[in-house]
């Protein structure tokens, strides 16, 4: 076993430094900005050393393999002089596939990669398989491999995961959707950012099966000029009778209690479904599972019901789209929380929605001029605020019985907040502080 320098120590750093250890590597970690205590302390427990705020070129160099987290641009100085120098470079989820013989559950897109990544756990769990959850999730999955065994993974793999992978297959790839987002990282190409996600087919066997999006026009655009030697199956316009979904065949599942609101999450369920029915899990125990599904907190979330308002917290809707499918399933005029860093959004998809749903517009954000320039001519009252009390506040005041509260903001968060995470839960406490 050779050297391993491991370029950045978030989650992903630390679990491919962790498995690497286990593998019996020597490993280097380095990070160029501060690493965050609780990743000190776990390589401080592997006894992995590691530097923080530079990078030690000249040790970095002497590596035999690199791995480089998701994070770190493959444009940083120290990546063009790796690569320069003719050194490997792979992601953590190639690093962790070299360890693992588990069937590999692998979801890909721009939006619902979180909710249908857990959909699918959740299914493969409840029907009694032995399933790994990881990737952007929790535990990354490299140190899942290195502390657990499992007979299957489900990993949310993000754009940058797929940039450097080689072995890396999945058995059963998804592709949600694509829409312009991380575009910086890209040069601003749209066709190039959805060749990395087409990736997640990379070398697929013809057993292996590849369900996507087949309403998306890029998705649609990019798989018609490709060629495909695995199972494909695109997923359609979801057939719902009364409340019962209809997958093809004879297959359909009763989604009434079904906890997740909208268009989209039936999408997502179907990519869920389809990927469980294909392992061979029955659709009866796949029928018990969807009714105890719970999403991830910040998606959708109902926060509260507060004298007939209703406080939604979609704080993860980070991009145009995302907003798109929540405006799309307010079924009650809608007091639309706003705002953030924008990144390079174009509202134009969303007007139609904005007109025949939102009541009152309340911009959150320190600058929040473009938003004004996009909406000010629908005639909507609208609210500029930097605090996210105040946005609650004004929310109250001006919702009547029925209405609904929703926190979605297709920007970024880092203007006043840390994360989105850190969005979400200042409103919910701001709302549950609500008398
Ligand atoms: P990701 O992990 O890809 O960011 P999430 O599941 O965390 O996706 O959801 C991010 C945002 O996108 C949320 O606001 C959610 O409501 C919305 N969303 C979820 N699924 C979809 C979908 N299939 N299409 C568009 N938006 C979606």
């Amino acid at each position: 076993m050779g050297f391993v320098a491991v370029i950045g120590a978030g989650e992903s750093g630390v679990g491919a430094a962790i498995l690497a250890k286990e593998k019996g590597w020597k490993v280097w970690v380095s990070d160029y900005g501060r690493i965050k205590d609780r990743y000190q302390q776990d390589l401080l427990k592997y006894e992995i050393p590691f530097e923080e705020e530079g990078h030690n070129e000249k040790k970095i160099l002497e590596a035999d393999l690199v791995i480089k987290s998701p994070g770190v641009s493959p444009k940083t100085k120290i990546i063009k002089a790796i690569r320069e120098k003719g050194i490997p470079v792979v992601s953590e989820i190639e690093f962790g596939y070299r360890y693992t013989d588990a069937k590999i559950i692998g979801i890909t897109g721009s939006n619902g990669k979180t909710t249908t990544t857990l959909l699918t756990y959740h299914l493969l769990k409840a029907a009694g398989l032995n399933v790994g959850l990881g990737g952007n999730i929790g535990d990354s999955f490299a140190k899942s491999v290195a502390l657990k065994r499992h007979d299957y993974y489900v990993l949310e793999i993000s754009s940058f995961q797929l940039e450097d992978i080689q072995d890396f297959r999945c058995d059963i790839a998804m592709l949600l959707n694509i829409t312009p987002d991380h575009l910086d990282r890209y040069d601003y190409d749209v066709m190039e950012y959805a060749r990395t996600k087409l990736r997640i087919t990379n070398i697929q066997a013809e057993d292996d099966l590849f369900i996507f999006n087949g309403l998306d026009p890029i998705c649609k655009e990019m798989i018609k000029d490709e060629t495909f030697q695995q199972r494909m199956m695109p997923v359609l316009e979801p057939i719902i009778h009364d409340t019962s979904l209809h997958l093809g065949g004879n297959t359909a599942f009763d989604l009434m209690n079904f906890k997740l609101k909208g268009r989209h999450n039936i999408m997502n369920l179907s990519f869920a479904l389809l990927a469980a029915l294909d392992l061979g899990i029955d659709s009866e125990a796949l029928q018990n599972a969807i009714p105890t599904f719970e999403n991830a907190p910040h998606r959708m979330e109902v926060v509260s019901e507060l004298k007939g308002v209703t406080y939604i917290n979609d704080s993860k809707a980070t991009n145009v789209d995302a907003v798109f499918y929540a405006l799309n399933a307010m079924e009650d005029p809608t007091l639309w929380i706003v705002g953030g860093v924008d990144k390079g959004n174009d509202y134009e998809p969303l007007m139609d929605l904005i007109k025949s749903k939102v009541k009152v517009i309340i911009c959150l954000g320190i600058d929040n001029r473009k938003l004004y320039v996009a909406f000010e001519h629908l005639g909507i009252p609208m609210y500029d605020v930097k605090d996210i009390d105040k946005a609650v506040a004004i929310a109250q005041e001006m919702a009547t019985e029925e209405d609904i509260v929703l926190l979605s903001p297709a920007c970024a968060s880092f203007d006043l907040f840390d994360n989105y995470e850190h969005r979400g839960d200042l409103f919910r406490s701001a709302v549950k502080a609500l008398a």
